[in-house]
């Protein structure tokens, strides 16, 4: 092509698109045929080229955005050029230019060329194709990242074929094309999504800065749900673990480089393994979306529950957070992790002990019974296993504990929470009402719930509960202690029981020792009291993990409250005098002398006496004792 004829296909165009564009805007009614006679005659009077949309701007006729949009809501047959020109962002000399070295590659655009030439930004050029075409102009990057689409198809296709999936409009798929006229990549596309699009425009960079950005949010999501389902599987793993090995409780303390996870297993905590820093976060949130805490509140102490599927059972676990300086310590209570609640005859306690907790206490028609001891001292143990033996058809049971630790069919179990306002004190006031045979307390912490519990055993109820004390006297000093009439106490509370949960010793590796005379000493008896008492302790062996030890054992001191006893409060003799009193007429075996026992048998070894049991009283010889407990 020819620079004459470039000159005069430019004007030919350029006379068009002036004439066509005019028309437009008269039809559309953005300016009225006289405005128009107006612009054109002020047009011919200005010197130098001038477009008929830039006088019509200086006439204020029109604004620029009037113009795009009505162009762009007809598609009108003018050439790309002429449109640039009109729009004012191309001059006729740079358009013919182009127009030129288009003459000699025949197989250019345009538009490639003009932005070759850097006569033109791309950001124009699009705008004005946009308006040309009447594709809607499209920003991909203004789009939420949407991994829906490329799901279906690759994102290597989408980067060799200039477009982007951007969003579903009406059952359609917007999608933004560099070049939208590209009847092969618009055919593909909708093969690729399988879906009818909507085509837009947008700028190639823009196109590929969006896919760059989708590739690395699908690497993300991926390396995210990789690490949510790591830190799952590591939380469930841990309770799992926990679970099987019987432990009670499991810690999470952060530390300043690590987070250190113990268990505690028998009583006792055992380290068990460490998490890198890193995990301490995702950790300890993840425990407490499971708890249901609030998991943006990091400095508050918090309280939650879990019910996990252990093996196929509700594990039923108490989670409880606390700040600490380098993170939040989280404590989980396995609860009835055993899973079945224990026979009463089978939680340890020596068989003439528990013949009489059954028929003097349990079988007695009325009364209040505390089971007493510090905590994990077991007494939840044998406040169930009193409850499920209790628990029968004609029997109506409630309970009001703080929380409900071990879910037993047939009774009404409430669990105190302050936070949707069932208090104890309410609870306790409705418990009466519901006419129930037994009632259940979790515990006596006050005077307020020391009252409830004598004034329901007054009117004929069986009460059950639990009371934070070292022994069976110091329980029944601390009620007297309240300012309860000792005469409420002594008509009431019928059987006090204190308790304490020793080690094992381990029976694969366990070897008898005699004591020397120091350790006898230190049990309270004399040397030649005890010559021939020999413990066992465990030497340690793989079976149980070289501790020595292996489950626990209860020891149970059991008070029932006799005439002689009942005397004794009522004339307020001191602790050392009720204890004396029963131990000579009720039958009392202390906790140091059911230990003793139950060490002579091999079950429990000194250190664990030593460690747990309150040592008041002298001890009785052992045979005695074997007289009043049986056969251990
Ligand atoms: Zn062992």
């Amino acid at each position: 092509m020819s620079q004459a004829n470039v000159n005069s296909l430019v004007q030919q165009e350029n006379a068009q698109a002036t004439e066509v564009i005019s028309e437009l805007l008269v039809q559309e009614q953005i300016i009225t045929p006289d405005q128009l006679k107006h612009a054109g005659r002020v047009r011919n009077k200005l010197l130098g080229q001038r477009t008929m949309i830039s006088v019509l701007q200086e006439l204020q006729y029109v604004t620029a955005e009037e113009v795009r949009n009505t162009l762009r809501a007809n598609r009108l047959s003018i050439s790309l050029g002429s449109l640039l020109i009109e729009l004012g962002y191309l001059r006729e000399q740079e358009l013919k230019t182009a127009l030129m070295v288009q003459a000699e590659q025949p197989k250019k655009k345009l538009g490639q060329i003009l932005l070759e030439l850097h006569l033109l930004q791309e950001e124009k050029l699009v705008e004005v194709l946009s308006i040309q075409l009447g594709f809607d102009r499209l920003n991909p990057l203004e789009f939420q990242p949407t991994t829906e689409s490329f799901q279906v198809a690759s994102l290597e296709w989408f980067r060799k074929n200039n477009c982007i999936p951007l969003a579903r409009q009406n059952g359609k798929i917007l999608v933004a094309f560099a070049d939208p006229l590209d009847r092969q990549q618009a055919e593909g596309a909708r093969r690729m999504l399988g879906s009818e699009i909507i085509a837009g425009i947008a700028r190639l960079d823009e196109i590929q800065q969006a896919l760059n950005r989708m590739a690395g949010s699908k690497n993300r999501a991926r390396e995210i749900n990789h690490n949510e389902s790591a830190i799952v599987q590591a939380v469930n793993n841990l309770i799992t673990e926990a679970a099987d090995t019987f432990v009670s409780d499991i810690h999470l303390e952060p530390a300043k480089d690590l987070m250190r996870v113990r268990f505690r297993v028998d009583g006792v905590l055992v380290k068990q393994k460490e998490f890198p820093l890193d995990m301490i976060l995702p950790l300890t949130s993840r425990i407490k979306i499971m708890a249901n805490a609030d998991i943006a509140e990091r400095r508050r102490h918090q309280d939650g529950r879990i019910l996990f599927e252990y093996r196929g059972n509700p594990l039923d676990i108490r989670v409880s957070s606390y700040g600490t300086i380098y993170g939040e310590t989280i404590v989980m209570r396995l609860l009835n992790n055993r899973n079945q609640l224990l026979d009463i005859r089978a939680i340890g306690m020596s068989p003439r002990i528990v013949e009489r907790y059954v028929e003097d206490v349990l079988d007695a028609p009325s009364g209040v019974v505390i089971i007493t001891g510090p905590t994990g001292s077991g007494k939840t143990t044998t406040l169930y296993a009193s409850v499920h033996y209790l628990n029968k058809p004609d029997t109506s049971i409630i309970t009001a504990e703080d929380p409900v630790e071990y879910l037993i069919d047939g009774i009404s179990q409430c669990s105190i929470n302050p936070k949707i306002n069932v208090t104890f004190e309410d609870t306790l006031k409705h418990m009466v009402r519901q006419d129930p045979d037994v009632m259940v307390i979790g515990e006596i912490r006050d005077k307020f719930s020391a009252e409830a519990a004598i004034s329901a055993a007054l009117t004929g109820h069986k009460v059950l509960t639990t009371f934070h004390t070292e022994d069976s006297i110091g329980g029944l000093m601390r009620l007297m202690n309240m300012n309860i009439e000792a005469f409420l106490i002594s008509s009431t509370v019928i059987s006090i029981v204190a308790q304490r949960l020793l080690r094992k010793v381990c029976p694969h590796c366990a070897e008898r020792q005699p004591l020397t005379s120091q350790q006898v000493r230190r049990l309270g008896y004399e040397p030649r009291e005890a010559l021939d008492l020999t413990f066992k302790f465990g030497r340690g062996c793989s079976q149980c993990k070289f501790r020595g030890y292996s489950g626990r054992i209860g020891i149970f001191e059991l008070l029932v409250l006799n005439e002689p006893v009942k005397d004794a409060i009522l004339a307020h003799k001191t602790s050392y005098e009720i204890r004396r009193i029963s131990a000579k007429t009720s039958g009392l075996v202390t906790l140091l002398e059911d230990a003793i026992c139950k060490a002579a048998n091999g079950l429990t070894s000194f250190d664990e006496i030593i460690r747990q049991v309150p040592r008041l009283n002298k001890p009785r010889p052992l045979a005695d004792l074997y007289s009043r407990l049986g056969a251990v």
